[in-house]
């Protein structure tokens, strides 16, 4: 087992990976320590925006990943009636990457796996970290554990890149606000729908929401609210009375559950908004879900975690050259990163909850906002950008309320 490394991330998903490309490619060393034994996770999909898309290409990714998923222009808002209620045309926007790309999320990471260690990273199966090893109040290596053993592995710089419920957030002491959202959702990928050429689709209603992002030549991921619903209690109901609920809103899936015969290939979450204050220390620093987590409504989780892990590689170098990686000189990474995060995060969660609610004022605010979007191009142009994660500055309160619906 390997002892040293100028950094060693906790956690190989797919923000710890982009890292890693991007150290190695600076001749930084890097080790990978992840719990579980391979790529393999829940069978699901994973939309890309514009912003995360041009990550995908500086990695040199992206081709591979347009292979694996699908690419859709125009993201489609519909009533649970049938209505079309937005067509948001990702074409307006001003980028190289004018679209959304959803794909299986397992094939991405074992890209990402295959680019990261062909770039010279190591990553370690079935490892978990246990905790970290200070020396002068500075983080200088971590002890791990695989298959009962334990041992250390010392590094300049620890990321913790170990998700939501980070155990590296906790050695580092930061302070955490989480909101945990009262619906929860089931995800998972069928079979292919027709006439979703280009398209992605969402429906919504009061306290119901359903996507459906075609996700690979013979794949579609399905995103379905089931409100505060358990998981047992969706199962007790039965496959075919979910699938029942589903076609019920659209029908175009009615064939798409052909082959989908066990739970297993659904996965059921409840969201969390967790906010963090503090993302570096001396020698550490947080990555991705580890350092914000967001409803998935907003499509953005992924990609601002790859947009993270450039800017940490960049700052990591920087530090290397300057022989410097205390908490002061990590900074800038978190300065660079956290406005990104709030306004993205603010915005999911205020689009979710409108979305979702069962208030008459609110679901008239929500069905006028989405009308007013439609026609007025200008301001569908500066929703998607927030969308899309490539905004230049933070958006103002007046352009945001105009977005949401609260101001004519
Ligand atoms: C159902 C669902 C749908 C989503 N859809 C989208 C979407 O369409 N678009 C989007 O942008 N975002 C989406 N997201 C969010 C997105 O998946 C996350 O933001 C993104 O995966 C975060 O990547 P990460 O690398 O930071 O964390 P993770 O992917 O959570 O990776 C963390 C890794 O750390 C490992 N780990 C944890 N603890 C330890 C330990 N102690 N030791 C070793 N390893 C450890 C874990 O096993 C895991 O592999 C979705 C999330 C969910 C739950």
């Amino acid at each position: 087992m390997p002892g040293k490394a100028d950094v060693v991330v906790v956690g190989a998903g797919i923000a710890a990976l982009a890292l890693a490309i991007e150290l190695q490619k600076k001749g930084i060393s890097t080790i990978l320590l992840e719990r579980q034994k391979s790529p393999e996770g829940i069978p699901r999909g994973l939309t890309f925006q514009p912003n995360g898309l041009a990550v995908l290409e500086k990695l040199e990714a992206l081709g591979r990943a347009k292979e694996i998923g699908s690419a859709s222009q125009i993201l489609e808002v519909k009533s649970w009636e049938g209505e079309v209620l937005l067509e948001a045309d990702y074409g307006l926007l001003d980028h190289p990457q004018n679209y959304l790309l959803t794909a299986n999320a397992t094939e991405i990471e074992r890209l990402l796996v295959y680019l990261a260690e062909k770039a010279g990273a190591r990553v370690l199966w079935g490892t978990s970290f246990q905790e970290l090893t200070m020396t002068e109040g500075r983080a200088n290596g971590v002890v791990y554990e695989a298959d009962g053993i334990t041992d250390q592995i010392e590094a300049s710089v620890v990321v913790g890149a170990d998700g939501p419920q980070s155990r590296l957030r906790t050695s580092l002491g930061s302070q955490v606000k989480t909101k945990k959202y009262p619906d929860s959702f089931l995800v998972g990928l069928v079979g292919p729908v027709p006439g979703l050429e280009g398209r992605a689709r969402q429906y919504q209603s009061p306290g119901k929401m359903l996507g459906i992002m075609p996700s690979g030549p013979e794949a579609t991921y399905l995103f379905h609210c089931v409100g505060p619903r358990s998981f047992d209690s969706v199962k007790k109901e039965g496959l075919a009375s979910f699938r029942a609920e589903v076609v019920q809103a659209a029908p175009e899936m009615a064939d798409a559950f052909t082959g989908v015969e066990a739970w297993t290939k659904m996965a059921y979450f409840t969201p969390s908004y967790i906010q963090v204050n503090r993302w570096v220390g001396n020698g550490i620093a947080l990555l991705g879900d580890a350092a914000h987590s967001f409803h998935p409504h907003a499509g953005q989780g992924v990609n601002l975690a790859l947009e993270d892990a450039v800017a940490l590689a960049e700052v990591i170098d920087k530090c290397k050259v300057a022989g410097d990686f205390s908490q002061t000189s990590l900074l800038e990474y978190q300065k660079e990163r956290q406005m990104r995060a709030d306004v993205i995060g603010k915005h999911a969660n205020y689009t979710v909850t409108y979305a979702l609610s069962d208030n008459w004022l609110i679901k008239r605010l929500n069905k006028r906002a989405l009308h007013k979007l439609n026609k007025n191009k200008k301001l569908q142009k500066k929703a998607l950008e927030i969308t899309a994660g490539i905004f230049e500055k933070k958006p103002g309160l007046v352009t945001l309320a105009k977005i949401g619906g609260i101001l004519p």
